[in-house]
This record gives C-alpha cells, structure tokens and sequence, in this order.
C-alpha cells in the first residue's frame, strides 16, 4: 500500500496498533499530548513537525514569527489536554546559508512566547539541511486529570472558542499572486495565521471545572477534528452553520467562500470541546471571566450520521473535502 492511500491519519493508527503502550503510559499515541506517570506524578508530551514549503514559506512568513508558531502549535496541544506547559526543547535543520540574524529572530519568537506562556526552553539539536525544518518537543504538567478526546457521550453540547477560519482564509490571500492590500481585516487575518494564540487558560480552567468532557484544538479544520474526536468518543455530531463564529474580518473578506474556510481551513489553534448538557449554566457562568469567546456550535448526536452540518433552514450542507491531511491528496486545503 501506497502511504497516499493509507493518509496521515491512518498512519498514524497503524504506528498505534504497533506500538506497546509502555509501562506509566497513561494516555499514549492517538490524542492532542500523551499523559505519562512519573516519580513525582505525570505530566504532559507533544510533538510537532514543521517543513519549509509544506507549513511555513519563507517568502511570506518572518522568522520571528515562525519560532511563535512553532512554539504555540505545541501548546495548544497541551491547551487541548487541559494542561499546564513547563519545557520546550526547539530542534532545527538549518540551510547553511540561512542568516544568522534569522536564528536569532526565530529564537526571539520562541522566547517571547516561552515568557509569556511560563514554558523554559531546555534544550534540543541543530543540523545542517536543504530546507528549514523545525522540530519543537514540549513537556507540560497535568495538575487536573487531562481531557482526552474520547469522553464525549450523545446529548453533550460542542463549543468551540474564539473565531474559525481567520488563518486558512490569510493563507488564501497570501498565495493569490496580486500583492495584498493591507487594511486592518487582512493584517487581523494575517496576525491569526502568523501569530496563534495557544488557549492555555481556558483549557486548564475546562478542566479544573470538569466541564469539558472531550476536547481537541482546532489544527487542521472543525471538521476534520471534531471528527477525530467524534471517532475517539463514539458518536456523530450535528453542527449548525449560521452558529459559526466569524471574525468581522473573515466575514468582510470571505466572500463567496462562506464559512468554507471556518468548516474545513486549518490552523485555527483554537480549542472545540463537549460540555454535558446539564453543565450549560455552569459554563455560561465562568464564560464572563475568559479572554476569548466560547461559542454553542452544535450536539453530539449517535454515531450513525456522522459529523453534519445544517443549515439554516435545517438541510445538510455537502462537503467536498473534510480537511488536511499530510499525505492523501484529496484535502483541499493547501498549506504552503
Ligand atoms: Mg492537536
């Protein structure tokens, strides 16, 4: 078998079924970080691969911030767990040509952020490569138990933060060709791709409450992962369109596209999960005290139908393409 054929995805399972899951391995291969035990309790473990021209073009992307972004996809896989992130060790294959003063702006971005997030960069490796290739590893703590993505059950509400669409739909104006009118929409768009924010706060606070029963962050589209965590959960979900969170400026500049890049664009960074239905007013009061939106998208539903998405006279909205997906060729969402 071909691995265009198997997909990311269903590699990964394979590596899982292969895999022994390992001795104080809580939660191993398969959710947003894996839990593992340790002397003094556990703690948090996630990964992140980024590649020169297939996540990041350096024609259109400042160093500076590619060492933010590295460093906050990773986070917000500690963010999805509920978790509070501790180390980081940042390994690089480096162009030898590559400016030194490019470094230093890439490791000025990861520390900006490190500072801000509490996370101490500890450590990592350095080669020589044909591209830029960036490798961040980061170590967090569990202080309340993690959220994996298979506690969903038929009835839970699902919730999404923030705003969807904003970073998929930059990248699209970004590889038009005609240069790019900078008004403050797109330099809004062009911050949410460039720029991520890692939902750290409301993350460990969904956990500290035990309101979010399952949860993921939002890194290859709503529908891709809310189908993962659907599949991890065992139920279907039914989301309503005109519920979408838009930013005013996705939808100044979406145009035709509608909420196609809110359904299925990547790189939102932001956080979906379900909350019992019971646990509504509970959510409703701590939602005041959060620094980004918490927005009702739709329901768990039986595993029958799948993830659907309404409209707003109630008929399912077809789609063409769920998402990303490194290795078929059929996701439509180009990620250069
Ligand atoms: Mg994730």
């Amino acid at each position: 078998m071909k691995l265009s054929q198997l997909g990311e995805f269903g590699l990964i399972s394979r590596i899982q079924r292969t895999t022994p899951k390992g001795r104080d391995v809580l939660l191993g291969i398969g959710d947003d970080a894996a839990w593992v035990r340790n002397r003094t309790g556990s703690c948090l473990i996630t990964a992140d691969l980024l590649l020169e021209g297939v996540h990041f073009q350096r024609r259109w992307t400042s160093l500076y911030d590619l060492g933010h972004k590295s460093l906050a996809v990773n986070l917000s896989d500690i963010a999805a767990m509920g978790g509070v992130p501790a180390y980081a060790t940042v390994s690089l294959g480096v162009p030898s040509n590559l400016p030194v003063s490019d470094i230093d702006a890439f490791y000025r971005g990861i520390r900006a952020l490190a500072s801000k997030t509490g996370v101490a960069l500890v450590g990592g490796d350095l080669n020589a490569a044909d591209s830029l290739l960036i490798s961040v590893c980061v170590f967090g703590h569990a202080p309340y138990r993690p959220i994996s993505r298979s506690g969903a059950r038929v009835g839970d509400e699902i919730y999404v933060t923030g705003t969807l669409g904003d970073s998929a739909l930059a990248l699209e104006l970004l590889m038009r060709a005609r240069p790019l009118k900078r008004d403050r929409a797109v330099a809004y768009l062009l911050s949410r791709h460039h720029l991520p924010t890692p939902r750290l706060t409301v993350g460990a606070l969904l956990a500290k409450e035990k309101l979010a029963k399952a949860m993921i962050d939002v890194s290859d589209g709503l529908l891709q992962d809310l189908g993962h965590l659907c599949e991890a959960s065992g139920v279907g979900a039914v989301i309503r369109e005109e519920s979408l969170p838009l930013s005013p400026a996705y939808r100044s500049l979406a145009a035709r596209n509608g909420t196609r890049y809110a359904l299925s664009g990547g790189e939102d960074y932001e956080l979906l999960f379900c909350v019992r239905r019971k646990d509504r007013s509970r959510l409703e009061r701590i939602k005041h005290h959060l620094d980004v939106p918490l927005t009702l998208i739709g329901q768990c539903v039986d595993s029958g139908g799948g993830v659907q998405v309404l409209d707003a006279k109630d008929r399912p909205i077809r789609m063409s393409a769920k998402g990303h997906d490194h290795f078929k060729d059929d996701g439509f969402v180009a990620r250069a």
